[in-house]
């Protein structure tokens, strides 16, 4: 065929919508996309055949559906839906960082519809928008007052551009980081509009490079925690408490960026992170932390600290832009309630999972196994968790996993995800492994399901020496 037949060959969209594979996608999917997906395919095609000319001979109707089926996997693969993390990484980011408790989703549910977020029920007066909460929180850390935005990355902008705009930031060589996602501290300080005065050297920072560098232009020094690495080897930086004690003047605020947040004393597990409550017992200004790290709550990011500068942050024309919803007021309140009650370690499952002792998960891995005869290439192996997240760099927890043999790793790791349910495993050296301390124990079921599913639908290695028939 020339190119002109083969053009005019093309079938038409609605020739296509009427094939029985195509038509059959309406079983999980509605009409306008599948439609959007038939016009874009036949659109390909054709600049397919425009562009190659003579060369494409593919069958025209099976290229075109063929793209269409693998745009609707993409989009379910896509779509938001729940996850076994069995990847016993406990804050995984693209699952979502922390998992809520039952009590914080309760709230969100409930705040879903007409609840009283800016209204007093007993005085019957419009009251501020998540008070309560900034008290609970400033009792909580022991601070003045609290605010929330939606992110602790929105928090280090409001917290640099409220205090310090137009003036300059000290901050120790060794702490300008990223964070991942493109957040790096030099380019937040661009865009909070202040002036980067890097101190110090990159492994070593002494109090004196900061008070030498205090001038009239001084606006904030902060300290940046490391959430996502680690310095080793001769090092040396002042702690926040030392910090705080520098001789400057009035307007110069000691911001402790500690990102990740812990309120809970973790160090009994060997897990060591800067706490919230020892960085407003130490005197910084202004503490900010993520709520969905260890904090194990919804995402936000949370400030305490001094009255007058948490103040000066609620009156910034930037707060209104950065303020979080009814949801997430909800589920943090519910959260610090939590804490507040001393229950932290039992009710939020990322603060259970991350203190769960091995031989627990070691006996969930035991029940999980007896799901599977024992024809069936899956064993018990003890394998190392991680808090994940930007926090606790360089941490692992002894854990025991269930490790799947016999199969193309990457290709039954790809099948579990595609589920359901969809399992997100990990995979190492040729296997897949399924860490257990991530998994909730009324998963187990699904997850035995869903690995029996995945197998049946993975062809397994043949064993060397014999050929596939
Ligand atoms: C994680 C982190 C942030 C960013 O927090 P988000 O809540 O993800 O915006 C900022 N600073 C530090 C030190 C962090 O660890």
């Amino acid at each position: 065929m020339t190119k002109a037949q083969r053009l005019r060959a093309l079938p038409s969209v609605d020739v296509i919508l009427r094939d029985p594979q195509v038509m059959a996608l309406r079983d999980t999917n509605s009409v306008a996309p599948i439609t959007n997906w038939a016009r874009t395919a036949v659109q390909d095609c054709r600049n397919q055949i425009l562009k190659d000319g003579d060369n494409f001979d593919a069958p025209l109707t099976a290229w075109i559906i063929e793209r269409i089926l693998s745009q609707s996997k993409m989009d379910l693969g896509q779509r938001l839906q729940p996850v076994i993390n069995a990847t016993g990484v406990v804050l995984h980011t693209n699952l979502g960082r922390s998992p809520m408790s039952d009590k914080a989703i309760a709230a969100a549910e409930q705040a879903a519809r007409y609840t009283n977020v800016e209204l007093n029920l007993e005085s019957g007066r419009r009251s501020k928008r998540g008070e309560r909460l900034m008290n609970l929180l400033a009792q909580l850390t022991g601070a003045e007052d609290a605010l929330v935005v939606n992110n602790c990355a929105a928090a280090t902008v409001l917290v640099l551009q409220a205090i310090a705009s137009g003036r300059e930031v000290i901050v120790s060589r060794g702490q300008l980081v990223e964070i991942g996602g493109g957040f790096r501290l030099p380019d937040v300080f661009r865009a909070a509009g202040v002036t980067l005065r890097e101190v110090g050297t990159t492994n070593r920072t002494y109090l004196s490079d900061y008070e030498s560098a205090i001038n009239e232009a001084t606006g904030a020094i902060i300290r940046v925690h490391r959430s996502n690495f680690q310095l080793a080897g001769f090092v040396a930086e002042p702690n926040i408490d030392e910090l705080v004690l520098i001789d400057r003047p009035e307007s110069v605020a000691v911001i402790d960026d500690l990102g990740s947040g812990c309120v809970s004393d973790l160090s009994p597990y060997g897990l060591h992170e800067p706490n919230v409550l020892e960085s407003i017992r130490s005197g910084a200004d202004v503490s900010l932390f993520s709520g969905d790290k260890l904090f194990g709550g919804p995402q936000a990011g949370i400030l305490v600290g001094k009255r007058r500068w948490i103040e000066k942050l609620r009156r910034s024309p930037i707060m209104r832009a950065l303020r979080v919803d009814k949801l997430t007021l909800a589920a943090l309140e519910a959260t610090t309630e939590i804490h507040l009650a001393g229950d932290a370690l039992t009710e939020l499952p990322t603060l259970r999972m991350i203190t769960m002792p091995a031989d627990q998960i070691k006996s969930r891995c035991e029940t999980l196994l007896s799901q599977f005869d024992q024809q069936q290439p899956i064993e018990l192996v003890p394998c190392e968790s991680q808090v994940g997240g930007g926090s606790i760099p360089g941490s692992s927890l002894a854990s025991f996993g269930l490790r799947l043999t016999g199969y193309p790793a990457h290709r039954l790791a790809q099948r579990l995800r595609e589920g359901p349910p969809a399992i997100q495993a990990r995979v190492n050296d040729d296997s897949v492994l399924i860490d257990l301390r991530t998994v909730a124990d009324n998963e187990l079921n699904p997850l035995a399901e869903g690995i029996r599913s995945a197998m049946l639908r993975t062809m397994p290695i043949q064993p060397t020496g014999t050929s596939p028939e």
